[in-house]
């Protein structure tokens, strides 16, 4: 019995019971273990006293008059203040004692009696271990929970902000998915957006043989034009101004695109027909053809446009979109200003111009190319004042091909370049063979054709020089060809490179006149020798002199600014009659000779 001090910090414990001996002799045996121990001798002051200060446990006897601890313990249980209290009833040996029922309504333990104050102790430690284990379990959970809270709220706080940071990726995300798939000038898809469109209605069209589209390619015809004289900020207008009429011609439903510079592109999804197709791209070339309104001015663009309808043959949309070009090329070839609907002809001509664009590539290191010479003759002495060098291609499997098959190739992919120069040296190198030949060449002139991506060469002067210095060939024997839209096409820029040519002794002729635009005032104030009447107006002359008229014009011009006037095409002996009685200086064309090679032309200059 050793129990005196370690239970000193003890416990409350309530004592119910109807016998006082019993109430006695626990009181004494508890209170000397250190309990504080309060008694009470029925179940009414029971409850009283649990609940004004609520004990650490109650031993409660079962019978009890008027309430017996049955009662006593469910009421207890029953009100929120002293429920947690852990009750031991005391029972006597003798008494109907039901255990179960002792439990059910709440009992922790029971103990009969009579008994032996050591059971009792060591059943109440045990319970009050018990409670005390189960306050603080009670109280770390509180704890947890509050650390739970607390956690919780770091965390809510931590995935909030993670939302936002999310959002805002998202955002940026968006934001570049955006830019990358649109223009930045126009705000219209981009070629990459639109070949996703293309992809999708292809599949489409795969899938459901009833669904139709179409593709437009459009091309502005004077985009570059108006660039160049009007500036950069005019030519931006421009573009979005167009951007806007597309946009405007077409439903919600279609994608217009730009695919770079003054390309654009429509795909005309779920049409009805394709007659549709044609009635919005005639609809486009109404509007681009008209004036197009730009703040301050009024511009005309003008558009060319390629067809291609869909079909479910086609692998993918760079088909579609090459054929679609293909047309549009096509409609630029027709005169412009027009539409044309791809077909599969178009594509055979399309393959066959780029062989020879790749044939083109060799032909120079090849040493394909050869030049014929055209005589021209001088209308009132009847004899040669020159040869118009024409280039030709000796194609190791085609033959001979003339230059209306490759010249526009070679100009559109930059490769005149290097052919021009060796044509200009060819031809320089030929004469001076003929000069130190024939003693009559040395006041004969050789015409050379030149291609405006020639002249535009920073370096062209100088080539020029290089080559007459290197043949030997005297600048007043070298005549340059250009034509009037090559003059037009870079206005000062070309008077001044004119003006270095000029300083060579090099006369300069303006080709195929009257087929191109130039204007007047210009014509003056260029430094230009001779003018040459365009054959498609000496071919119409016939043999009472009808249709002498624009020839006639074109001579008075040339006199009136006191330079040459030098007929082309002449076919015919009236033809050359006529020209003749119309002061017409020199001419060229079959009635004379074809061009030849240079065996024959040599003899020519013999004769
Ligand atoms: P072009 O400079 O106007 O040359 C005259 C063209 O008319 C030549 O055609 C010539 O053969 C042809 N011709 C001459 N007289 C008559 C005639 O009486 N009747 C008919 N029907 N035709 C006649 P070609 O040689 O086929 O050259 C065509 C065009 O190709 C030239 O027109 C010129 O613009 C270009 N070209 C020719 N050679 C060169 C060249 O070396 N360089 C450049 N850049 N272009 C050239
Ligand atoms: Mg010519
Ligand atoms: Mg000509």
């Amino acid at each position: 019995m050793n129990n005196t001090q370690s239970n000193s910090s003890g416990g409350n414990i309530l004592v119910v019971d109807d016998t006082p001996d019993n109430l006695r002799i626990l009181s004494v045996s508890l209170t000397k273990r250190g309990y504080q121990v309060r008694c009470v001798k029925n179940g009414a002051m029971a409850l009283i006293t649990a609940k004004k200060a609520a004990p650490d446990l109650i031993l409660l006897d079962i019978k009890m008059p008027e309430m017996d601890g049955y009662q006593v313990c469910e009421k207890l249980k029953a009100d929120e203040q002293t429920r947690e209290i852990p009750i031991i009833f005391l029972s006597a040996l003798d008494d109907v004692f039901d255990k179960v029922k002792a439990f059910q309504v709440g009992g922790v333990d029971y103990i009969t009696k009579p008994f032996q104050i050591e059971e009792i102790v060591v059943r109440i430690q045990h319970q009050l271990a018990l409670q005390a284990a189960k306050a603080e379990i009670c109280q770390l959970n509180a704890k947890l929970e509050l650390k739970i809270q607390e956690r919780t709220a770091q965390l809510e706080e931590v995935i909030g902000k993670l939302h936002q940071e999310i959002t805002k990726h998202k955002q940026t995300q968006q934001k570049l998915l955006q830019q990358s798939l649109h223009d930045a000038l126009t705000g219209l898809p981009n070629r990459t957006l639109l070949m996703e469109h293309l992809q999708k209605a292809l599949q489409r069209s795969q899938r459901n043989t009833n669904y139709l589209f179409a593709l437009l390619f459009i091309d502005l015809d004077r985009f570059k034009i108006i660039n160049d004289s009007f500036g950069h900020a005019v030519g931006d207008r421009l573009l979005m101004a167009v951007s806007r009429i597309l946009k405007g011609c077409t439903r919600e439903t279609d994608t217009v695109a730009r695919l770079s510079g003054d390309e654009f592109a429509i795909l005309l999804e779920d049409i009805n027909d394709f007659k549709e197709a044609i009635a919005i791209a005639e609809r486009l070339l109404d509007k681009l053809t008209s004036p197009i309104h730009l703040e301050d001015r009024k511009v005309f663009a003008g558009a060319s446009i390629g067809v291609v309808l869909g079909a479910a043959n086609y692998q993918n949309g760079t088909e579609l979109l090459r054929d679609a070009d293909i047309a549009m090329y096509r409609a630029k070839a027709l005169g412009k200003g027009r539409y044309a609907v791809f077909d599969r002809e178009m594509y055979a001509q399309t393959l066959q111009l780029s062989q020879i664009e790749t044939d083109l590539r060799y032909a120079i290191e090849r040493q394909e190319f050869l030049l014929h010479y055209q005589p021209i003759v001088s209308l009132k002495t009847g004899k040669v004042t020159g040869f118009e060098a024409l280039i030709r291609w000796q194609h190791p499997e085609k033959g001979l091909v003339y230059p209306g098959d490759f010249i526009a190739i070679a100009e559109d992919t930059g490769l005149i370049v290097p052919i021009g120069e060796w044509i200009l040296l060819e031809a320089c190198r030929q004469l001076r063979t003929w000069q130190e030949k024939v003693p009559s060449a040395l006041n004969k002139h050789i015409s050379v054709n030149l291609s405006s991506r020639q002249i535009k060469q920073f370096d062209f002067v100088d080539k020029l020089t290089k080559i007459l210095s290197g043949t030997g060939l005297n600048g007043q024997n070298l005549r340059l060809e250009l034509t009037e839209t090559m003059l037009m096409d870079r206005g000062e820029k070309t008077i001044e490179l004119l003006g270095e040519i000029k300083a060579q002794k090099i006369q300069l002729s303006i080709d195929d006149f009257g087929t191109g635009y130039s204007s007047l005032s210009y014509l003056h104030r260029f430094p230009i020798d001779a003018l040459k009447i365009d054959r498609s107006f000496v071919s119409p002359i016939d043999a009472d002199g009808n249709n002498c008229e624009i020839v006639n014009t074109i001579i008075t011009l040339a006199h009136s600014l006191g330079i040459t006037a030098i007929a082309e095409g002449v076919e015919t002996s009236h033809q050359l009659t006529h020209l003749r009685n119309l002061g017409c200086d020199e001419a060229q064309g079959y009635f004379f000779s074809k061009p030849v090679n240079s065996h024959l032309a040599e003899a020519l200059l013999s004769r």
